[in-house]
Parts: C-alpha cells; structure tokens; sequence
C-alpha cells in the first residue's frame, strides 16, 4: 500500500492549497503582493515536509493558478483572501472545472450541484479565461438545498462573477426538463453530486484514512473473484435502484451491510444524475466527481453508465486520457484497473483504457491532495447534438 515516505524526517502534512480568483487577480499580482517574502519551493516535498507557517509556496505543475503553502500559514486575516483574490481549494477539487475544459462557444454550462461553489468558481474563472469571442460566458449553478444555495450565492459575489453564473436556487437538476430552453442550450455539464465522503480527510487525521482497493496489496484468485462478482452485482443493483428512482441517503458511518447499502444507493443517486445529464440535446461535455474513494461511487457508476441505453442512445464515451487538458493527461494517479475489469463482463470495452481515462487523488500521500475521483464524458457532433 502506500504509505507516507519513510525516510521522511517529519511526517507528511496536508498542504494549504490556495487557488488564485483569476476573475479578480493574477498568480503573478498575488506573488508579489500577498505571497511578497515568500520562498518559491520547486518541489511538492519541501511543504509537505517542511515546518508549519514558513513561509514557502510552491506553484503546483497540474492545474495553472493554484498554489501549495505550509499547512500552518495564516491567510484568512489578509486582504487577498478576505476580498475573494484568493480561494481556499484542495487541488483535487480543482480538477473536474479543469478537466471539462469548457468553452463558451459550447454554449451554457450547467453545474447541476453547486453548493457551496467552490467548483463553480472555478469554472466560471476557466471560462473567461477561454473566451476569446469578448461575449459573456453563461453558467446555471443549481442546487436544490436552499440554505446551501445562500452560501453559493454568497460565493459568486465573492468571487465577482455574478455576472457569468445564475443560481438556481432550490432546484433539484433531475426535475429540469432538457428539451426545454433554456436548458436544451446547454453545451457543458459539470455534475459533483453528493457521496460518502469517504476521501475527505482533516488537516490532522490523514494517517488514519483507509486507501482506495486498488492500491491494496495481495489479491488472491479467490479474492478476485469474489470482487468481479461483487462489482458485476453492484452495478446491476445500482442500474435497477436509478431506474426506480430510490432516494439516496442511507444514514450509516459503519462498514458492514448498512454501509455497503448507503453506497449502492448513493451510487444510484449518481447514476441518475448522470443519465439525466446524456439527455441534455446539445450537451457535448461532461465531468463527473466524487470526493470518495470507494469504486462503488466512481469506477463502478462510470461503467453503469457506458453500459445503459442513454450513453448508446445520444452517443457519451468517456474523455480518454490521450485527449484530456495537458495537467490532467500527465496527472499519474489513474482508476482502479481491478474493480475496472471485475466490471466488464462482455469484453465490448477496454478496461485498461477506462481506468486510464479515470482519474484519482489518494489521501494522505506525497501528492497532498484529499481522496478524489473524477472522469469526463464526450460527444461528437456527428454522434448527438445539434447546435454548433
Ligand atoms: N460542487 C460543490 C463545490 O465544489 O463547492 C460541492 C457539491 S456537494 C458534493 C453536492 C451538492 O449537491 C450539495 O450541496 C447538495 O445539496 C446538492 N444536490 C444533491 N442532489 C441534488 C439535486 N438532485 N439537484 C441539485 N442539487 C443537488
């Protein structure tokens, strides 16, 4: 398994990730006003390692515009933070807006679980960051808790780009009708739907998170095909729980049966707002994230969903590594491979490829990063939409 490197002479720490508001700021501002007396580290290890609160940065080499600081170092009484110039993000939670690489000329995008917005932010900052047209980039940011909503919307102000996104507030995406506008104008999906949880770590437990599968050593046959049986059931249940529509929370934190029930019904949920999303008529883009690192919300929803009619019916595959943004293709933490295989029972897709096309943060580990999923689906024109 991995463990955190033992010749380490002090035990790793959770960075503080600190995304620069590029709607508000530049990398280049911010190191020299806020980070002005900062020592630029080039390697990941020297914060990790280092001593709380020293004042090193470290410009992260995957998503552009994010920085790792000491995991002690106070910035939540300077300007820049409190002014919005500055974003406290896990770098994880910076990849599926990065990874969708959205474009206005797509069309609208539609962020369908929105709260608090960390995520729609950040898209709305790549957005304009990409728009070479001078038009305003449009994004819908639903969520269907109306407190949460509140601290969105408080978000978006903060962040200054209340005019790209509009909250819709209080509305649950699986009740929004695709072939309506203004949502059959949607060309960019980016859903974050509710998980376990599970990658979430503290800044001081990261010792004590358990690893995902695949980087457990000493599967047996036996074991392995125990786990394909598994797999294969699981995405059966979960295909036949999203149709039925059940809802999601199965309150538990044990990890017997209850636990295993609230991730079978979790991963319904995602399906269903997955397969909601493949409907949308002029929707060429999609990603999809979790914060867990349990196979049952990630690799295995991302198989149900290639498996169901809706991705054959309009034409999704998944985002193949090959083709993803520089910082996610060169990324090295990929799916797990096993539970991939243990899902694919026809041979009709590659297993290799879709744990290559799916992408993984580990908490915990030399990347500094919380435990992550996340994968991105495509369409050509010639496969579904329309508009152009
Ligand atoms: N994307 C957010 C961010 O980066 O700040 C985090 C999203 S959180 C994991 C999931 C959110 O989805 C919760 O706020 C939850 O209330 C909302 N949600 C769950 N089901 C929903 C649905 N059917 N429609 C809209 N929002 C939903």
């Amino acid at each position: 398994g991995i463990v955190p490197n033992a010749a380490s002479p002090k035990p790793m720490q959770h960075p503080r990730w600190a995304r620069i508001n590029t709607l508000k700021s530049t990398l280049d501002d911010q190191l020299q006003t806020t980070f002005a007396g900062f020592e630029i580290v080039d390697s990941l290890e020297q914060i990790l390692v280092g001593e709380s609160a020293n004042k090193i940065l470290h410009v992260d080499k995957h998503v552009p515009d994010l920085v790792a600081l000491a995991p002690g170092t106070e910035l939540s009484k300077t300007a820049a933070y409190r002014k919005g110039l500055i974003i406290f993000q896990d770098k994880a939670s910076c990849f599926p807006a990065y990874l969708l690489d959205a474009k206005p000329e797509y069309g609208t995008c539609l962020d369908a679980c929105a709260a608090p917005g960390n995520k729609t932010t950040h898209l709305a900052a790549v957005l304009k960051g990409s728009d070479t047209t001078g038009g305003k980039p449009r994004i819908w940011a639903c969520e269907r808790d109306k407190v949460r909503a509140g601290i969105l919307t408080a978000m978006i102000g903060l962040a200054a780009c209340q005019d790209i996104v509009t909250v819709k507030a209080g509305q649950d995406f699986l009740l929004l009708n695709p072939e309506q506008k203004p949502w059959s104008e949607v060309g960019s999906l980016l859903l974050d739907p509710s998980c376990s949880g599970g990658g979430i770590i503290g800044r001081d437990d990261i010792h004590s998170v358990t690893l995902p599968s695949s980087t457990e050593k000493g599967h047996g046959p036996a074991k392995s095909r125990k786990r394909k049986r598994k797999v294969q059931t699981d995405i059966k249940s979960i295909a036949d729980k999203a149709r039925e529509g059940t809802q999601e929370v199965v309150e538990s934190d044990d990890r017997g049966d209850r636990f295993s029930e609230r991730l079978r019904a979790l991963a319904a949920f995602q399906l269903r707002i997955l397969l909601h999303a493949f409907r949308f008529p002029n929707a060429r883009r999609i990603s999809y994230s979790t914060c867990s690192i349990h196979a049952e919300e990630n690799e295995i929803v991302v198989l149900a969903t290639l498996k169901s009619n809706e991705a054959k019916q309009h034409g999704w595959r998944l985002l193949g590594r090959d083709e993803q943004i520089s910082g996610m293709k060169s990324w090295p933490i990929r799916g797990d491979v096993q539970a991939c295989q243990a899902g694919i029972a026809d041979g009709s897709l590659g297993a290799a490829q879709i744990a290559e096309a799916c992408i993984r943060c580990r908490p915990g580990t030399e990347e500094g990063t919380q435990g992550f999923f996340v994968a991105a689906f495509v369409r050509n024109a010639h496969e579904g939409f329309t508009h152009s």
